[in-house]
């Protein structure tokens, strides 16, 4: 807890205005004035600085987790009858100035010590009042997944159960915090996705019994190893839907409760009473899980979603009544019983001592109600306390411990962790069932173009067969052909051969010669069929010829076909490899941010005072155990290694994503990855810069523009960052940014990165020229601390660069803060409460005051009159000791002061 605590001061003291507000500037120079010093102190103690050439301290490290200090109220009960009729001559021993938010404690007649509270509440203030100031912001924190816890302190007869538990059955007015909290629970929640949880318990004696099951009087407290979380799985958990149950329940508790403590031979106030809420909330993703199961590849990016789910526990507790139990006996008891009685509070007690000194053992595990509580104390909850106290002067040393329970209590520092879960698994499962759908996509296709491929060189060595077949065919025919005419032939050539030789038998001469050229001619008539008969088997021949030619062509045609088929399988793979390489990259995605998530949750167990172990289902935290063990190079080298892995490059091109939860993810890890120093050099040179500015200027989100500008912030530690955001128009989109941006935290960011510009010595008039000391004073109409201390900060900032410049004479002229009219909020605010914006503005203002250009200005703004009190009632000693001298060097200071008639050297 120690570490952390200084870790985070530096933010959580802009929340707790009040806690800072400076001892000195009390009016009462006859009380003293017991404060909270050592917070003041701490608060006021700026962190060590990181890097920096230019003098910006704050690093705006993009946190999960907000720091909240336990806010405490004190509340005063009217005089009841007793006290009206016996202490009617006597002055109520407190004395309540609730404007100022303090309680004079009268310590005797003529003396009495001052007090602080975050609130304070007389006796006139409604319950509606009481409500809103102590339990309302806890309420909204459990309904945006935080734990919160209200608790009343005091001693028995004071109203703690009056402030808490009334039913305000016959007066709705009279209703109290619980009642009120689960009507506006109730009112904020969606009955269909989300859903209330209630228990209701009694701690006695060391011993938790269940108030909604008498029967059940053993309940036993379960840690969860891994997040710290407290609960109580035997008590019983009621769903609550309306209001008029919960009522029910409240009084069923009631019931009892009487009747356990008449059976044990108590008294209510004896005892704790616990009520716990537990709120579980959808806030996203509800409808993104299914479509893709049926392999729909177009939705890919859309479903790759995890649903969020926010717990918030609320915890309500009436404690027992704080007063010394000497009357132990008179109640039956036993020493032995007696001390178990109030154990639980006075360990209690020594765990908010601790807490406040900032001790490194807490000693919760002492007793059962700080076990119970361990997450709402010094843990991870906003916690309200309110401390009740009687006005009886009778009652004085009670009062007294009671106030200084509160004081100390004041000085608690939580660190507020929302518990809001990404639903990893279902999405590590979805994935899974897109690949799978992939894989059997694949195999289909391949199956598919086999088999064509088959079928087609079958069909093509068919027709080869049949041409072939063909072919031959008709060779045949015309052999045969050509055999019988050769034969025919042959046989008429005998046959007239034997004519003839018979003719020239009978007579020779004329005859033969005639018949001789008659053979002639038929031998030519002959010869000629038969060429006529070669040319046209030859045609035939080309003819099929021809014919096998077109076979083979259509088979070309066939395989070219395959040759397609096959490019196409090509690009399906392809296609098939990319989704596998992006489901790659989304799964590394998904390491980076549960390893940040477990890192964050490690912090905070190392934190706490209980050894917790590793998540030991987590394969990232075992991986990480395995690189850790491997490496030997501890938690900073496995985030090289993871971080390599994933590739800076890959993350910043998810700035880029189309999906708006990718982009998100993204930005935040770039921005916890620009909280490192030593990532900041190399997000830079891969052009993160660049692109954490243009999301500034191209996204709507909120959400977007906050974590960009915490990102930017982070990186404007450095002068030449500075340099490079100014040159890339950074100025003017914050300045956009910063008017359209309404959410505080949004706002102390856009506000941190100006401010760390305006600590630059070289930028100071393009800063201006670019209208960044306007956007700066533009953001002071959100009225958040936080906000208002870092516009302070810038201004403080740039004033110390201008006065600097003037020294060295590189500047002249009015102060360009004057110029563009910072001077009257500088006026207004040199006097805040909260000490952060007060500090930062009493340095701006002994900046502009060392040069004389600026003094006209600043006696007619009246920030003369501010000067004279800082170098009056400054608490730092330097700034003091610089107001003074400013004060008395100046002529023109010098020459109002006379002309006031006031002296002052
Ligand atoms: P505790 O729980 O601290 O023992 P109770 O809540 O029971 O004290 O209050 C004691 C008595 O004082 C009750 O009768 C209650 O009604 C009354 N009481 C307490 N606070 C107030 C208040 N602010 N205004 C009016 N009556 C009060
Ligand atoms: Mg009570």
């Amino acid at each position: 807890m120690a570490n952390t605590a200084t870790n985070y001061r530096n933010y959580g003291s802009n929340n707790g205005t009040r806690s800072s507000l400076n001892s000195n500037k009390s009016s009462s120079s006859s009380s003293s004035f017991k404060s909270k010093a050592s917070a003041a102190n701490s608060v006021s103690s700026a962190p060590p600085p990181r890097r920096s050439s230019t003098g910006s301290v704050n690093a705006l490290k993009y946190d999960p987790g907000v720091p909240g200090r336990v806010r405490v109220a004190v509340r005063l009960r009217p005089r009841n009858a007793e006290e009206l009729a016996s202490d009617a001559d006597f002055a109520d021993c407190v004395e309540l100035q609730p404007e100022l938010k303090r309680l004079k404690l009268r310590r005797n007649n003529w003396d009495s010590d001052t007090y602080e509270f975050d609130e304070v509440l007389t006796e006139f203030s409604s319950q509606k009042r009481v409500y809103e100031v102590v339990a309302k912001p806890v309420v909204e924190s459990v309904l945006d997944g935080y734990n919160g816890t209200v608790m009343a302190y005091g001693q028995t007869g004071t109203g703690k159960t009056y402030t808490l538990g009334r039913l305000g059955d016959e007066d709705t007015a009279a209703r109290g915090i619980m009642v009120r909290a689960l009507e506006d629970i109730l009112s904020e929640i969606s009955p269909e996705t989300d859903s209330v949880c209630v228990s209701y318990l009694q701690l006695y004696m060391e011993t938790i019994q269940d108030l909604l099951d008498p029967s059940n009087d053993n309940i036993s407290i379960l840690e969860d190893p891994k997040t710290g979380d407290i609960s109580l799985p035997g008590a019983t958990h009621v769903e609550i839907r309306d209001q008029e149950s919960f009522l029910e329940l409240l009084r069923l508790g009631e019931a009892h409760r009487f009747a356990a403590n008449t059976k044990l031979n108590t008294e209510s106030s004896r005892s704790h009473a616990i009520l716990m809420v537990q709120v579980k909330r959808s806030i996203k993703g509800r409808d993104s899980a299914v479509s893709n199961e049926n392999g729909d590849k177009s939705h890919m990016h859309r479903t790759l979603k995890p649903g969020i789910v926010r717990k918030g526990k609320l915890v309500v507790v009436d404690l027992a009544g704080s007063e010394r139990i000497d009357k132990s006996g008179s109640e039956g008891h036993t020493l032995e019983e007696a001390k178990s009685i109030n154990l639980s509070l006075s360990a209690l007690g020594k765990c908010i001592n601790a807490l406040a000194e900032n001790s490194s053992h807490v000693p919760v595990r002492d007793s059962k109600l700080t076990r119970l509580l361990r997450d709402s104390f010094g843990g991870t909850a906003r916690t309200s306390l309110v401390v009740t106290i009687g006005p009886s002067p009778r009652h004085r040393a009670e009062t007294s411990s009671t106030i200084s329970f509160g004081q100390r209590a004041m000085k608690v520092e939580n660190m507020l962790k929302i518990k809001e879960e990404f639903d990893y698994k279902s999405l590590s499962r979805r994935l899974d069932i897109q690949l799978e759908t992939l894989i059997a996509e694949h195999e289909r296709r391949q199956k598919a173009f086999q088999d064509e491929v088959d079928r087609l060189s079958l069909e093509a060595q068919k027709r080869i067969d049949e041409a072939e077949r063909n072919f031959a065919d008709a060779l045949e025919k015309e052999r045969l052909k050509y055999q019988n005419d050769y034969v025919e032939s042959i046989q008429k050539l005998k046959d007239q051969w034997v004519l003839h030789q018979e003719n020239s038998g009978d007579g020779r001469g004329k005859a033969s010669v005639i018949s001789a050229s008659e053979q002639v001619t038929e031998v030519k008539l002959l010869l000629e069929k038969e060429v006529s008969i070669r040319k046209r088997a030859e045609e035939e021949l080309s003819n099929l010829k021809y014919q096998l030619m077109q076979r083979e062509r259509s088979e070309a045609a066939g395989s070219s076909e395959i040759l397609k088929l096959r490019k196409t399988l090509e690009s399906e793979t392809q296609q098939k490899e990319k989704l596998e390489e992006e489901i790659a990259i989304l799964q590394n995605q998904l390491l980076q941010l549960s390893f940040e998530a477990d890192k964050t949750r490690r912090q905070l167990d190392q934190n706490g005072d209980v050894e917790v172990p590793n998540g030991i289902d987590s394969p990232v935290s075992q991986a990480r155990n395995q690189q850790l063990q491997e490496s030997g190079h501890g938690e900073k080298a496995s985030v090289a290694k993871l971080f390599e892995q994933v590739g800076l490059q890959k993350i910043l091109s998810l700035l880029e994503a189309e999906d708006p939860d990718v982009r998100i993810h993204a930005v935040k890890v770039v921005a916890n990855l620009a909280a490192e120093e030593t990532n900041q050099e190399k997000i830079v040179e891969a052009g993160g810069l660049a692109s954490l500015l243009m999301l500034l200027s191209n996204s709507d989100d909120e959400t977007i523009h906050r974590v960009s500008a915490g990102a930017i912030a982070n990186l404007a530690m450095n002068e030449t960052n500075q340099e490079l955001i100014m040159a890339q128009g950074g100025i003017g989109l914050l300045s956009i940014a910063a008017a359209n941006a309404e959410d505080p935290q949004t706002l102390r960011m856009i506000a941190g990165a100006i401010a760390n510009l305006c600590g630059n010595d070289k930028l100071q008039m393009k800063l201006r020229d670019e209208g960044g000391i306007r956007a700066l004073l533009g953001m002071v109409r959100c009225r958040h601390p936080d906000v208002l201390a870092q516009v302070a900060r810038g201004i403080a900032n740039f004033a110390k660069c201008e006065s600097r410049a003037s020294t060295q004479g590189s500047k002249h002229g009015r102060s360009l803060l004057i110029e563009d009219g910072a001077l009257a909020w500088i006026v207004q605010n040199a006097n805040n409460d909260a000490s952060p914006i007060r500090r930062h503005i009493e340095l701006a203002l002994c900046h502009l005051a060392q040069h004389e250009v600026n003094a006209k200005d600043m006696v007619i703004g009246g920030a003369l009159w501010e000067l004279v009190r800082i170098s009056r009632e400054c608490t730092r000693e330097d700034i003091r000791i610089l107001a003074h001298r400013t004060l008395t060097s100046s002529p023109i200071f010098q020459g109002e002061l006379k002309r006031l008639r006031i002296g002052y050297n």
